[in-house]
């Protein structure tokens, strides 16, 4: 099955936001059809493998459950597991808090 907008029906505004997104793919957008396996199952066709690797990178960037932070002891990117994740290891994180207490106590004396 096969869906297709026709451009000559589209209001303006709903075509520049469609001419942007060609146009973010370098005028060769990725294309894709939904296969009727088990449950409905989208079917990407790339053309390259550097827009495979730019999708899924931007996707990573912009996801709000498992963000890419920078490690608040080592200062490494890392993808976190929780939206609140400030260290990529426990080891950072306990390392951090060791200098943290040793400053601290550091400023007591
Ligand atoms: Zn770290």
């Amino acid at each position: 099955m096969l869906y297709y907008e026709d451009y000559d029906r589209l209001n303006q505004e709903t075509r520049m936001i469609m001419q942007q997104s060609i146009s973010a793919f370098g005028g060769n957008p990725p294309t894709y059809r939904i296969a009727l396996h088990d449950k409905p199952t989208v079917i990407w066709d790339f053309h390259s493998l550097l827009l495979v690797t730019q999708l899924m990178f931007m996707f990573m960037l912009t996801d709000t459950k498992k963000p890419i932070r920078l490690c608040k002891h080592c200062t490494k990117a890392f993808v976190a597991n929780r939206a609140d994740a400030m260290f990529c290891s426990p080891q950072c994180k306990n390392k951090f808090n060791v200098y943290k207490s040793r400053a601290k106590n550091g400023e007591d004396e």
